[in-house]
């Protein structure tokens, strides 16, 4: 399945608070150099570009070693079915501008943006000690910059809304910076000119933690849907 993401854990188990990294950086790496993460205890933000990197609420952006662990990533080949130039692209009509060429709403989509931003919103968490706090209260007290004229990549996915306990529904993006220094979880952006590139995905392979802590979860959140919102948009 050559247009496969490579999923490692589940959004509802991170939700859940399975924040042990279980899945290595070296065993993400064979299935592609293109995605989303997150890092053990909830450190940081992980952008897949090539190298795998790590925005932390309190460090510099590095790029991570191949025995780091993952409690949660997604990873593809990203060979783009189209590059376009799109103007006044932002995070709510993203939709409209990707409708344009794909019709999306029953497929993955892996997404890359680039170009300057006239305004970033970003948030990076820090570094989770046990016993874990919710995810609730993790991205409290997140780090969010806003900045401007800054330029950059976007990476993420489209994820239809039937997949919404897998996955994160809609356009999940992270971004990191040219000069690799700024990154995290993309809240909102704006661009007057960038460049969009899509690749439409039709198989999502998945793999779940073996761990003990992942076996015995109740992962049959009632809320589940109010905390991907709260925590993820
Ligand atoms: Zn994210």
């Amino acid at each position: 399945m050559k247009k496969a993401i490579v999923q490692f854990s589940t959004i509802n188990a991170l939700m859940a608070g399975l924040f042990d990294g279980v899945f290595s950086v070296g065993e993400a790496k064979k299935y592609g150099d293109f995605g989303l993460g997150c890092s053990h205890a909830l450190a940081g933000e992980v952008i897949v570009d090539h190298d795998f990197l790590e925005a932390d609420g309190d460090k510099a952006v590095k790029v991570m070693g191949d025995n780091e662990v993952l409690p949660f990533v997604q990873v593809t080949t990203f060979q783009p079915d189209k590059v376009v130039d799109i103007t006044d692209v932002c995070k709510s009509n993203l939709y409209a501008h990707l409708a344009h060429y794909l019709p999306l709403d029953n497929v993955f989509v892996a997404v890359r943006i680039s170009g300057q931003f006239d305004e970033l919103k970003i948030r990076r968490p820090f570094a989770q000690h046990k016993p874990y706090p919710s995810v609730v209260k993790v991205f409290e007290q997140q780090v969010v910059d806003t900045v401007e004229k800054v330029t950059g990549t976007l990476i993420g996915f489209w994820t239809p809304e039937f997949f919404k306990e897998l996955s994160v529904a809609g356009f999940h993006l992270h971004f990191i910076d040219t000069t690799r220094k700024l990154g995290g979880h993309v809240i909102d952006f704006s661009a007057s000119n960038a460049e969009l590139a899509y690749e439409c995905k039709q198989s999502v392979q998945i793999a779940l933690p073996e761990s003990e802590e992942y076996l015995r979860k109740n992962l049959k959140m009632d809320d589940l849907n109010k905390v991907i919102k709260q925590v993820e948009n």
